[in-house]
């Protein structure tokens, strides 16, 4: 089984697509459960971590770039 890794601020990449089209997340909250945030429309919602692991892709843009798996595409967020 392959173990996600994730914290707080990140973006994710998600298997469904919100409604409004977009399938980026922001991860806003951490807990029992995960607050994340639709990067398309704004919407927040609250997901029990099981599921958010089950239906996040993988990790966009890390919070911490201390990592080193910043590909220098410019993370510029306004
Ligand atoms: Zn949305």
């Amino acid at each position: 089984m392959e173990r996600k890794s994730f914290q707080l601020g990140d973006v994710v990449l998600m298997k469904k697509n919100h409604p409004c089209g977009s399938n980026e997340m922001e991860i806003i909250r951490m807990g029992m459960d995960i607050r994340i945030k639709c990067v398309g429309c704004k919407h927040s919602v609250l997901v029990p971590r099981a599921k958010f692991e089950k239906n996040m892709r993988k990790v966009l843009r890390s919070a911490s770039e201390d990592s080193g798996q910043n590909d220098g595409a410019g993370g510029a967020l306004n």
